[in-house]
């Protein structure tokens, strides 16, 4: 069973000295337990966040530990009553090839998938953690009402795809924001968005106030940084701001710069609210079914961007703080 394990605490972005590659036998399976053949594994900005010492919503992950990462695999020896050879299961099976963990009847470690619903892939995106990400940040915390301006940034991402795609749906005007022309022609003429904006041409507060001329009701935040100050600038009253992640400070070495411009709350009697997707885990079948539905009714699109082999793990995951990733990044671990 080959591992990723962190080998030490990066400072900036990841160095390929912060891993180490292991290999070990396969335990014996215990009563309860499964063992998961890794086919794909979810490369996310928040493995960022997990390698960092100190309070956060979840524990850091050890040094000397595999490191954490949501994945999809079929079964290949179960000892669990709840699941047979052959089933397909996602959960929390870490940078390696095989896992080996309890399976209960709460499905709390890992949760058997319908393959046929979807490509296995589109289980980490669309109906996986980004999707359920985008769907309650945006229903629950952004409370979109048909004929309001969300804008979104990241928006050629796992996340920012689905939150356009959602607020399309529900009548919203939707205004991306993202990073060079090919990934902002995708999500205007692929994914239906209104318009989006390249933060990386230039002006991001002149393409607002050309994109969003009636102001901006809900901001879904992927980025933090400059371009939320951007957004703060233009909001109307009541606006709703999505705190879903600031991925432009994740890799910084000083302290993470917070909005200059937040008096706009005060003046315009707007909120900014924080969202951690696993608090909405009860409720992920919701989300499954209302997502399910309308990809498989092609009113919305999930996009993968797979690598395939483990051993590409370090350099995958960078990819996503130089924006190479173009949709939910995937590391395909073993074939179906
Ligand atoms: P994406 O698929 O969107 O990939 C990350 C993208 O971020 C890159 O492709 C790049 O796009 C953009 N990016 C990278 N660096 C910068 C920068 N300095 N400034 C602006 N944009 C940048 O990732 P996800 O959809 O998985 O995640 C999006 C956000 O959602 C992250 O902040 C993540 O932490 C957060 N998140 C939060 C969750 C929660 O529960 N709160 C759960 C899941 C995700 P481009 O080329 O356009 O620059």
């Amino acid at each position: 069973n080959r591992q990723f394990r962190l080998a030490a605490r990066p400072v900036g972005m990841p160095k390929p000295t912060d891993w180490q590659l292991t290999e070990e036998a396969l335990a014996p399976l215990q009563d309860g337990e499964v063992r998961v053949r890794v086919l794909y594994l979810s490369l996310d900005p928040a493995m960022r966040g997990w390698m960092n010492e100190g309070k956060s919503y979840i524990r850091p992950v050890a040094i000397g530990e595999v490191m954490r990462a949501g994945g999809i695999g079929v079964v290949e020896a179960s000892n669990s009553p709840h699941v047979a050879v052959g089933d397909t299961l996602t959960g929390s099976f870490g940078v390696q090839q095989y896992w080996t963990g309890p399976v209960d009847a709460k499905a709390a470690a890992a949760m058997k998938i319908d393959p046929a619903l979807a490509p296995l892939p589109a289980w980490l995106n669309v109906l996986g953690m980004p999707g359920m990400t985008a769907y309650f940040g945006l229903t629950d915390i952004g409370q979109p009402k048909a004929g309001e301006t969300v804008v979104v940034s990241a928006a050629a991402g796992a996340v920012g795809a689905t939150v356009g795609q959602v607020a399309k749906q529900l009548g919203c005007r939707a205004v991306g924001i993202a990073g060079g022309p090919d990934k902002c022609r995708y999500v205007v003429e692929e994914l239906g968005f209104d318009a989006c904006i390249d933060y990386k041409a230039g002006d991001v507060p002149a393409g607002l106030k050309q994109h969003c001329p009636q102001g901006v009701d809900v901001y879904f935040d992927n980025v933090g940084g400059d371009i939320l100050d951007a957004v703060l600038a233009r909001i109307n009253l009541k606006a709703r701001i999505v705190i879903c992640g600031a991925i432009s400070q994740y890799n910084n070495t000083t302290p993470v710069r917070g909005p200059a411009n937040y008096l706009s709350l005060l003046v315009n009697r707007a909120r900014m609210e924080g969202m951690v997707v696993f608090d909405y885990a009860a409720r992920y079948p919701e989300g499954v079914q209302r997502l399910g539905a309308w990809l498989q009714a092609g009113a919305i699109k999930s996009r993968e961007h797979v690598v395939e082999g483990l051993d590409h793990f370090p350099d995958a995951l960078a990819m996503l703080f130089e924006g190479k990733n173009f949709g939910k990044l995937v590391l395909k671990v073993t074939d179906d």
